[in-house]
């Protein structure tokens, strides 16, 4: 039985679980694909993966999970979650109810857009909103 529930796969619901699982525990994570940088074609400024795509660092993280046999991860999205005295009742889209003594809420956040016509089509091609992040690309070496 899992002991702990991770309620998404970026880069915060995969460092809890990499942690949780070398403390022997066992860990659920579950993921709905709609992560925060999706629109970015490379992130930057993180230490080693320095231009490396959005969704090759989530896989990356998955893989390094893959040994743990302690750590599941699902592609579901979780709708409902019910705290009772000792424990937690998850339901996910596809119906499945479980029960976890745990829960991490590492569903990051949206980021809301202003209210510009066509704004959508330039998100992170032109309109960014991070210079540190996807603004500038890595420069050649010389
Ligand atoms: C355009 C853009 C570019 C960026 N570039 C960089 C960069 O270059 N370098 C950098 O360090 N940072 C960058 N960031 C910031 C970076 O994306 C965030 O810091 C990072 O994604 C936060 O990780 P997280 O795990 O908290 O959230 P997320 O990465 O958003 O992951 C949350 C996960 O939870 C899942 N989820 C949400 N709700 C549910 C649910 N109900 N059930 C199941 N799963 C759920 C989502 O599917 C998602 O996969 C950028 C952000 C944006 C918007």
């Amino acid at each position: 039985m899992f002991e702990v529930i991770i309620v998404g796969a970026g880069p915060a619901g995969l460092s809890a679980a990499i942690i949780l699982g070398r403390s022997r525990r066992h860990v659920l994570v579950c993921d709905s694909g709609e992560y925060r940088n999706a629109a970015s074609h490379a992130l930057h400024g993180f230490l080693s993966r320095d231009g490396i795509a959005p969704a090759e660092l989530l896989r990356l993280g998955r893989e390094q999970l893959r040994p743990y046999e302690n750590i599941e991860v699902r592609d579901i999205k979780i709708v409902d979650a019910i705290h009772q005295a000792d424990h937690f009742e998850v339901t996910a889209d596809d119906g499945t109810r479980l029960t976890f003594r745990k829960l991490i809420l590492a569903t990051g956040i949206v980021d809301e857009l202003p209210d510009i016509a066509g704004i959508e089509a330039f998100y992170s091609q032109g309109v960014f909103h991070c210079p540190y992040c996807d603004a500038l690309p890595v420069p050649a070496l010389h």
